[in-house]
């Protein structure tokens, strides 16, 4: 069995390239197969010869679904809050005692159900989440994703450092971790939903022990399981691993097994030259959170210089370090960022000195970086509208809301109008959604 969208499609197969598939057919696989989900055609409206099941109103454009690589699911109450602080003492001040409270799995899956249904609302079909030390209640989590339908990468967040953790929220010991870490693996495996997966996640280098690092490096190469962890975020967390290993966060990752093909790193805004090369050597990738990083990063993150180092390269919100749910929030904050980065943000500094050439990116690279770079590092076949991915898709119509500054007038041609979805867009201009080619908004 299959069924049909009429659409205009708009997305951006590369990082210069933005590409109008106007008035097509898309066909989807909806049988109960394994192909199920995946797109098995795409046609002009008017050569295509069957029946359509869905026709968009004319104005409205179908997007690839977007890859948040980069969520703090805990975090999602304090939204919007305690920004003030530096991320040292905003963890311990704020966050960590946020996270505690998840052994009440109640309140977990309070936040878990209004989360994951903001963030689909938002057209954020892939979420890649840490959840909190609690094994239960990030089983919650994955089961919450599973039940409504989002794609997602789910995992306990281990950490057992004695400084840098409170006795209150930490792994009583490294082995505790180890063990914990697997049974989640095992756990979400246990779901049975192929779009829920396992992430083995140490909080970051500072809240692990050398030994939990050890632990879960080999817990990776048993279980086959990608990791994520933050890395190089801020000048405290870049200096104390430095003065902690004598080398950079990704050095020491790496020393430890922790960068392989398709491990997720969090902001690496200090990143240097020789950690991008390593990077780009090992298939391991970086999510770029722009508004995050405004906060707490000290450093604006040279995508463009990352991207032409060749490491793959996607966007995260880092709810709640960044505070905004959304990826297209993030797409117009990654360009905003690359103009700060190339311009400079002293007048009183010379033009010549003030800011680093080549540092901008476009609202196209910003998309692709929101669709096609996650994709990329995940290695799943979502990110484009084409034959042979799974659809993962959403609906922008710009008649839909009658509050929203989203509309299109006849002076906006295809390239001006793709800049006003990426900024203007907000959920209420959103309509379906699908995620595996299931409707589920
Ligand atoms: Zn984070």
């Amino acid at each position: 069995m299959t069924f049909t969208v009429q659409a205009t499609v708009m997305q951006t197969p590369t990082r210069d390239e933005l590409e109008v598939l106007s008035d097509v057919v898309i066909t989807v696989d909806n049988s109960e197969s394994d192909s199920s989900g995946t797109i098995t055609a795409i046609e002009p409206s008017s050569t295509f010869t069957g029946s359509i099941d869905i026709t968009l109103n004319p104005d409205a454009v179908l997007m690839p679904g977007m890859i948040d690589l980069h969520i703090h699911a805990p975090q999602w109450p304090q939204l919007g809050t305690g920004l003030d602080v530096p991320l040292e003492q905003w963890l311990f001040d704020y966050t960590f005692p946020l996270e505690a409270r998840y052994t009440d799995l109640d309140f977990a899956a309070e936040v878990w159900t209004d989360l994951v249904t903001t963030l689909l609302r938002h057209g954020t079909t892939t979420a890649v989440y840490y959840a909190t030390q609690d094994l239960a209640a990030t089983t919650l989590l994955a089961e919450t994703c599973s039940d409504l339908g989002q794609r997602a990468f789910v995992g306990r967040v281990a950490m057992d450092h004695p400084t840098g953790t409170p006795e209150w929220y930490r792994d009583a010991t490294a082995q505790e971790g180890i063990k914990d870490s697997r049974a989640s693996i095992d756990q979400i495996q246990a779901l049975g939903n192929d779009l829920v997966q396992p992430v083995i996640t140490p909080r970051f280098i500072p809240a692990c022990s050398d030994e939990l690092l050890t632990g879960l490096s080999q817990l990776a190469a048993e279980s086959g399981v990608r990791i994520q962890t933050h890395c190089s975020e801020s000048d405290w967390e870049h200096g104390y691993v430095l003065e902690r290993h004598g080398m950079s966060d990704t050095e020491s990752l790496a020393r430890f097994g922790l960068i392989q093909s398709g491990t997720v790193l969090a902001h690496a805004a200090h990143v240097s030259t020789s950690d991008l090369e390593l990077l780009a050597k090992s298939g391991a990738g970086i999510a770029h959170c722009p508004l995050s990083n405004a906060y707490f990063g000290d450093a604006v993150f040279p995508a463009r210089r990352a991207l032409d180092a060749g490491v793959h390269v996607g966007l995260g919100t880092d709810i709640a370090g960044g505070s905004e749910p959304g990826l297209l929030a993030q797409c117009a904050h990654a360009v905003t960022v690359s103009r700060h980065l190339e311009d400079g943000v002293d007048a009183s500094v010379a033009r010549s000195h003030r800011g680093v050439d080549d540092s901008r990116i476009s609202a196209i690279t910003a998309f692709w970086m929101a669709t096609m770079g996650g994709a990329n590092l995940l290695d799943a076949p979502i990110g484009m509208i084409e034959v042979g991915r799974a659809f993962d898709a959403f609906v922008v119509d710009p008649t839909r809301s009658s509050t929203s500054p989203l509309r299109r007038w006849d002076l906006d041609d295809d390239a001006r109008w793709f800049e006003k979805l990426l900024r203007l867009t907000r959920p209420a201009d959103i309509d379906m959604i699908w995620v595996d080619g299931i409707q589920i908004g």
